[in-house]
């Protein structure tokens, strides 16, 4: 696209980090967004994608910078301080609210979490939440609390199966 401010050249477009000042929340960066740039003027347009669930994700606990990454499929993932790798996503929620109930006491059991500290949607997955690494143990919480293994990695598959066995 021509600059909408100077008129006189294409704007470039590249993926790059992007300081989020517009968010009005201190040090938060978008990482890998498109962001157009003017070569003769230097005006400078972000692609930000939006995300309803960014206003409460700014209120994760933990200190320090945030960190926003976005996939090219139009996930992102936030890092903050000490707590991290809670995926967000501009998927649906329509499936996972119907477990509001066993998801808001499945994250506090499990990951001793309130409704505030996370976002989870129909496509969330249980590695989203730890890593892959920690996700053995995961299970083995769950089969502790649960009494059973779950069969599928999805938070929304878990949540159904919880259900079932009640
Ligand atoms: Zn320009």
């Amino acid at each position: 696209m021509r600059c909408p401010t100077c008129k006189k050249a294409e704007m470039l477009e590249a993926r790059e980090e992007y300081p989020y000042v517009e968010s009005g929340i201190p040090d938060v960066t978008l990482k890998n967004i498109i962001v157009r740039r003017c070569t003769a003027c230097g005006e400078v347009m972000p692609k930000i994608p939006k995300i309803s669930q960014l206003r409460s994700l700014m209120r994760l606990p933990g200190k320090g910078p945030i960190q926003i990454t976005f996939s090219i499929e139009g996930n992102c993932w936030i890092r903050r301080g000490g707590f991290s790798g809670s995926k967000i996503t501009s998927a649906s929620t329509a499936e996972v609210e119907k477990y509001a109930d066993i998801a808001s006491e499945f994250m506090l059991r499990i990951f001793d979490m309130t409704p505030d500290q996370y976002a989870i949607s129909d496509e969330s997955i249980l590695s989203d939440m730890v890593g892959r690494s920690e996700e053995p143990d995961t299970v083995a919480k769950i089969e502790a609390e649960y009494g059973f293994t779950p069969s599928t990695g999805t938070l929304l598959g878990i949540f159904r199966e919880i259900q079932d066995r009640r």
